[in-house]
């Protein structure tokens, strides 16, 4: 039998991945896109139709090869209707018919889901996950992603927005303003715009100097690379952040734990690159709000598949359908 390709999209702000990806999630070929914000970005999905087209002649490869497309968007998402709602970071108000827009353009199968949720995914089928069908997975970016996956499918929720882990309010009074319109949120501590803030406001409130504090002072400014490169060197005004952010972090993730009992938590997205140093620490706080039956069946990993996870995950989405 010949391979059947499935094409995974990852419709980013910036950029759009895209990736032919066969039945068993192995990705045959990867590229990227920008993605085109202008005119209300009406043209998008066309883009992403012509790339597909386009990429199919350079490799000479007959379209009859691709069973469908599956796609991770930046929103909430209607996955029976297929509508996506308020991605304002794409240009689209209101709602916008995603899967069918999709489907009109590309001639191919579609079906979309939140790009958190593919993320998900993709580590459950072929990351960190290692196959587990009872599985969160966090992602710590920008802003901090949450997907949760409970007997091998998303948790969606009435309206599309369960999993949403970045929202969980983690400072109840006087927290920082997060992107949704709520304050204290996890979001505003531990994604890399939290640490940034974290950090800057620690630098600028102690009279120690240490590595930290001479980037702050010789920059202008703090990246979230700068404090975890810091913390390894043993500065503590970076350690003292790592742990506020682990604090929060093993908190949040020991009380959805206790909800879930997942058989893995995977953490990804840039902040994740912190390594053994943020991971370990969160473990500890983990350990200390988790019920004992949690705690010993409950592991926590971080995600493998880097950047590749959503167009994998968004992959799935199609293979899923298959299955059945
Ligand atoms: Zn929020």
């Amino acid at each position: 039998m010949t391979e059947k390709w499935i094409v995974g999209v990852d419709l980013g702000g910036t950029t759009t991945k895209l990736a032919f990806i066969n039945l068993y999630g192995e990705i045959v070929h990867k590229w990227e896109i920008p993605t085109d914000l202008s005119n209300e970005g009406k043209n998008i999905i066309i883009n992403i139709a012509k790339a597909i087209d386009h990429q199919l002649g350079e490799m000479d490869v007959d379209k009859s090869k691709l069973v469908g497309v599956g796609m991770g968007a930046p929103g909430p998402v209607d996955t029976k209707s297929g509508v996506i709602y308020n991605a304002v970071n794409l240009g689209w108000k209101n709602q916008v018919p995603l899967r069918d827009l999709l489907e009109v353009e590309t001639s191919l199968k579609a079906v979309i889901d939140n790009d958190a949720n593919c993320a998900a995914l993709g580590e459950m089928w072929k990351g960190a996950g290692n196959g587990a069908k009872d599985l969160v997975c966090v992602t710590l970016g920008t802003g901090v992603g949450g997907g949760v996956i409970a007997n091998g499918q998303i948790v969606q929720g009435i309206s599309g927005a369960a999993g949403e882990i970045g929202h969980i309010t983690s400072i109840p009074v006087g927290g920082a303003p997060c992107n949704c319109g709520k304050t204290g949120c996890l979001e505003t501590i531990a994604s890399a715009t939290g640490i940034v803030r974290l950090a800057t406001k620690k630098v600028q409130d102690s009279s120690d100097s240490g590595e930290l504090k001479n980037i702050y002072q010789t920059e202008g400014s703090i990246s979230a690379k700068y404090v975890f490169d810091s913390a390894r060197n043993g500065d503590q005004i970076a350690l003292d952040v790592i742990e506020e952010v682990a604090f929060h972090l093993g908190l949040a993730l020991a009380n959805i734990a206790n909800t879930l009992n997942p058989e893995k938590i995977v953490i990804g997205g840039g902040v994740s690159k912190a390594g053994d140093l943020l991971l370990n620490s969160i473990k500890n706080y983990f350990d200390q709000y988790s019920f004992p039956r949690v705690k010993e069946s409950t592991t926590m990993a971080i995600a493998t598949l880097g950047n590749d996870a959503g167009v994998i995950g968004a992959a799935w989405l199609i293979k899923n359908t298959m299955v059945k």
